[in-house]
This record gives C-alpha cells, structure tokens and sequence, in this order.
C-alpha cells in the first residue's frame, strides 16, 4: 500500500504548527485591516497579451504585446491588433497604465498603440503616461489625436474628463541604452536585426525580484545575446522555418514576403542557441509565426527550441502569465 504523503495527500502537520500558521494567517488578516503595507515589495508579473507573429487577425492568438504589471503599474510592450481587450481579459485595470514601449513600426505592435491610450482613457485613465519607441512615434500619436479629435472633444466638454494629449509623453528613440528608470524597475533597449525596419529594438526590464527580455522582432542578434544576459526570462519572436511555404502560399505576394519573413525572423531553433548563449533562465518562444498551423504542434516548437538550450522552455499562449 502506497502511505497517504506518497499518494500525494498532505499528512496532517503537527499541532504546533497548525498553530504557528493560524497566528500568522491572523496577523496578516489584521495587519491588512489595518492598512499596513506588506515589508515585500510587489512582485514582478508578466503576462503574454498577444503571442501571434503577423498582423492579419486570426482566433487563434491576438498580435503582439506583452504586458508588466508591478504593484499598481503596467508597463505595456508593443500594441498589437486587440492589445486593449487582452488587457481586460488579463484582468490588469486600464487606470494603472504607465508606460507604453513599442519596439518596432510594423503593424502588428503599432495597431492599436493609440487606441490602447484613447480606449483607457474612456475606461477612467487620469494620469500620464509615457510611450518610448522608434520614429515616428511622436507624428503617428500626434496625428491620431487630431483623427480622433472629434470624440475626444465631445467627452471632454460632454462627460467633463481631462484633456487626453497633454497626458501623453512621447519618447522616441533611436539607439540602444537606457531608456528610462522609475521606482520599479530599469528599462535598456537594444538595436536588433530587422531589415528593413530600421531602427528596430528589444527591451529588458531589470526589476527587484526579476529581469524580463522581450526580443522585439529579429533575425538572431548578438546584440539579443547581449541583452538577456544572465536574464530570468527571455521572451523571443520565433518561426517555425519548414511551414513558411504553406503560410506565404496563401497570398499573392509569397515570394517577396518569404524573403522578408526570413530575413527578419529566428527559428525556434536559433532562439534555443541564443538563450543558451546569454545563459537565461526560461525561454518563452512567442510571435509565433507562423501562428495558426494546425500541422505544427507544441512539441514541434519547444523540441526545437529545447535542442540547443538547457534550460526551461514555454511555448507563449495569449494570456499566459510567466
Ligand atoms: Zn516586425
């Protein structure tokens, strides 16, 4: 007979510390209620917002984003088509967003960089926020302020909220280095390989409990190797290089966005080297392209990835917090 703690039952602990536990569940209990702020610092949560490489929107996966939530702060990477949706579904409130980082001027992580700002600002959003990002960031929000002019004057005169643009701090950047620090965390970007979007950056994110990198969209880059060095986690945009022929052949341009496709891209199986190479923890594999084929299972991706790095490997879902 197997004992009941090998079954996987929990043996029942000792009097003591049954007692030890409820004294310290009743002090936490008490010390919420009284409004004492927990000696922990809030804990660093990421979550895959949109995991879909390409813009054209599909049901299986929403485009890119990601989203850091630290204590009331959300720092939002790259505005993928549904970017503000995923943020309900997550579950993060469109009031505690800070920070908005866009890596690259491709549509599927600039799609819904302005709605994400506007649609939060419906949702109650009064404070500012920063956006950092590659040119022309600052004309692309100015613009689609005045091509939105209309219904954000109504709500300000009709619904009596704050003016919208003066919240709204655009950064553009145009080289590798620090972008910005705040009480959370310390931002770097990195140029990386994406002819011929130029410049095209990864970000990482050194937090008190952790180090976050998320790759932007690259061809394999000594500069991603730099980056996540000694990183937790390293959240890389990965294709899947024998199923480009099928996802290209629906389209009358194939050949050209072939090329393109793998000029810019990392195979499952360069990401695998590169986490290796930078001696990160976990390797999240995302911007999944192609990102709807049926025939390319989840062992596929993580096989390949797992066949040059030793350590953890997730396959990125939407919503999927790591
Ligand atoms: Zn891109």
């Amino acid at each position: 007979m197997i004992p009941a703690s090998r079954a996987g039952a929990h043996p029942i602990p000792p009097k003591q510390f049954r007692r030890r536990a409820f004294l310290a569940s009743a002090f936490a209990f008490g010390a919420r209620r009284l409004g004492i702020a927990a000696a922990e610092p809030p804990r660093t949560k990421l979550v895959l917002l949109g995991t879909g490489g390409g813009p054209r929107p599909r049901k299986a996966s929403a485009a890119s984003a990601q989203v850091i939530v630290i204590g009331n702060v959300a720092y939002v990477i790259d505005c993928g088509d549904g970017v503000a949706r995923q943020l309900a579904y997550a579950g993060v409130p469109f009031t505690a967003l800070r920070h908005v980082f866009i890596t690259h001027q491709h549509s599927d992580h600039t799609a819904d960089y302005g709605n994400l700002i506007w649609l939060a600002w419906t949702a109650g959003l009064s404070s500012r926020v920063d956006a950092w990002g590659p040119p022309p960031l600052e004309r692309m929000t100015k613009l689609f302020f005045q091509m939105n002019a209309a219904d954000i004057n109504t709500r300000i005169s009709n619904e009596r909220r704050l003016a919208l643009e003066p919240l709204v701090h655009v950064h553009e950047i145009r080289a590798g280095g620090v972008v910005m620090s705040d009480e959370n965390l310390k931002v770097t970007a990195a140029l990386v390989d994406h002819p011929p979007v130029v410049p095209a950056f990864g970000f990482r994110f050194d937090a008190r409990d952790r180090s976050i990198v998320i790759s932007g969209d690259t061809a394999p880059s000594d500069n991603v190797v730099k980056l996540a060095r000694g990183a937790d986690v390293l959240v890389h945009s990965v294709m899947y290089p024998p199923a480009i022929d099928r996802l290209v052949g629906r389209v009358s341009n194939a050949p050209a966005l072939k090329e393109s496709i793998l000029a810019h891209q990392t195979s499952a199986e360069d990401a695998g080297r590169i986490a290796e190479a930078a001696g990160v923890r976990t390797l999240v594999l995302s911007h999944l392209v192609p990102a709807d084929d049926p025939e390319i299972t989840e062992e596929m991706w993580v096989e390949a990835a797992k066949r040059h790095f030793s350590g953890k490997v997730i396959l990125g879902r939407d919503l999927l917090e790591v």
